[in-house]
């Protein structure tokens, strides 16, 4: 998940947006308490102001006060209600605008357009800019400047307290409003942007939390999933651990019996020979082929896995490559069309190696590379050396068989995975151990339709000697 601009943007709109409902809603909420105290007000300035105001010294109920209960109850309802139900809604702003206007405009008439009641209008625009919104000190503008005009050229009196004015007076207000405007909606413009400026922190750090928590949960996941398979593999090797041990004790047990059969089967096998003209079964000499090709499958499984289960560390020794690898290509069985190259160079500084689980990586993976080529097919396997001199050492072994596809290759170090009809699946589970063993790692590139290469890497320092 990524903080990207966009998603910035939307975000710091929202809470924006929300900042300024607050706004709006709150101010709402003032007004309408101020529309009851400007009713109260109207009504005490009408009891004690206005008897004087207009006509005369006699103290009495004027008209004027129920002209201030009137229009003010008038005035101030809509606006009281729309907060009541419209909080924070555009419509409510302009009413109360626009009713603060009519406000000023009743508490001027009261007082026959004294001075200081003008103020009323100027210190409503003020309260009008606490909602942050420009366009509600317009339309309360326009309205008070239309009153202004309308009753200027109608009414003076109620406006200027005289009885004639000039049509244009209503310049004067409205050159006063249009300058505190400019002030109000310069100072609304910057509570906007300071109200935007916040917002976008308070994004950033969301934004930047949600990210944290994300990851930290997805780390989670990968971590239980990791869990769960590391789990799985365990009971896998536990159960091939008990199973290993198990095969182990039998092959051992098998060893012996098998290698003396073996032993007296080939002495069978010579006297039969020697008597083939007199044998009138000649099935018999095939029987006895079949047993002791079956007998070395068997001695081959056996040795397989006693290789598997064997837990000897590795006692390391300076040991040629070159020389090695000469041995290992001599005792893998043959095939016709395969031919095995040694290119490890004669001038390799020689590794320190346990020479006789070493022998058995090479043997198993030269071999399986052979068996790789398709019978009656032709192929090349070559394995190569390079490394020392404080260099890690990367051996490799590369054959131009058919390649392994994608969904056996993920198997192929499994212990007992095979696609042989006789094979036994632990060549290269114990390659891999061994090569472990030695410090280092083993892995595999194959493409299929043109090879596979096994790649063996050791470090360096620990094994490196120059010869
Ligand atoms: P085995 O040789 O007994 O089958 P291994 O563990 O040595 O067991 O090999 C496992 C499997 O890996 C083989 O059965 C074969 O399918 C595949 N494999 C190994 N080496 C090669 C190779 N060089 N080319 C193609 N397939 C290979
Ligand atoms: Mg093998």
């Amino acid at each position: 998940m990524q903080m990207t601009a966009p998603r910035l943007h939307e975000r710091t709109a929202r809470l924006f947006a929300a900042q300024l409902q607050g706004i709006w809603q709150r101010v709402d909420g003032l007004f309408a308490w101020l529309m009851v105290g400007q009713w109260v007000f109207a009504v005490g300035v009408a009891w004690t102001f206005s008897p004087y105001a207009w006509e005369g010294k006699v103290h009495a109920v004027h008209v004027h006060v129920q002209t201030a209960i009137l229009a003010g109850a008038v005035i101030s309802s809509l606006p009281i209600m729309l907060a009541y139900w419209r909080p924070g809604a555009a419509l409510t702003r302009h009413v109360v605008g626009l009713s603060q206007m009519l406000w000023s405009a009743l508490l001027i008439h009261l007082t026959a357009g004294r001075i200081e009641t003008h103020f009323h209008i100027f210190a409503s625009l003020a309260f009008l800019a606490f909602y942050r919104d420009p366009w509600v000190l317009l339309s309360a503008s326009v309205t008070i400047i239309l009153d202004r005009f309308a009753r200027g050229l109608l009414w003076p009196e109620s406006v200027y307290g005289v009885v004639e004015a000039e049509w244009w007076r209503f310049l004067e207000l409205a050159f006063w409003v249009v300058l505190t405007d400019s002030v109000l909606i310069a100072g609304c413009r910057v509570a906007r942007r300071e109200a935007w400026e916040t917002a976008e922190r308070r994004a950033e750090a969301e934004l930047a939390h949600e990210q944290k928590v994300h990851s930290q949960e997805q780390a989670l996941v990968r971590a239980e999933q990791e869990l769960r398979e590391f789990q799985q593999q365990f009971s896998r090797m536990e159960k091939l651990a008990s199973v290993g041990q198990l095969a182990a004790s039998i092959s051992h047990e098998l060893r012996n019996p098998l290698a003396a059969a073996r032993t007296a089967l080939s002495c069978v096998l010579l006297r039969v020979s020697n008597l083939q003209g007199a044998l009138t079964d000649s099935r018999i000499l095939h029987c006895l082929d079949v047993t002791e090709r079956e007998l070395a499958v068997c001695a081959r499984i056996i040795s397989d896995v006693l290789d598997f289960a064997r837990e000897r560390p590795p006692q390391l020794a300076p040991c040629a490559l070159r020389p090695l690898v000469d041995e290992v290509v001599g005792v893998v069985p043959q095939r016709a069309g395969v031919r095995v190259h040694n290119t490890v160079p004669d001038s390799l500084p020689v590794p320190l190696l346990d020479r006789e689980l070493f022998r058995m990586v090479l043997v198993n993976l030269v071999q399986n590379a052979v068996e790789a080529v398709p019978p009656g097919g032709n192929g090349n396997v070559r394995i190569h050396a390079e490394g020392g001199d404080a260099l890690p050492w990367r051996i490799r072994v590369v054959d131009d068989g058919p390649g392994i596809p994608e969904e056996v290759l993920s198997k192929i170090f499994e212990p007992l995975f095979t696609t042989k009809t006789q094979g036994t699946g632990l060549g290269l589970a114990i390659v891999s151990a061994l090569v472990h063993k030695h410090g280092g790692t083993l892995s595999v590139n194959s493409q299929v339709g043109q090879g596979t290469e096994f790649l063996i890497e050791l470090p360096a320092e620990a094994l490196a000697r120059t010869a």
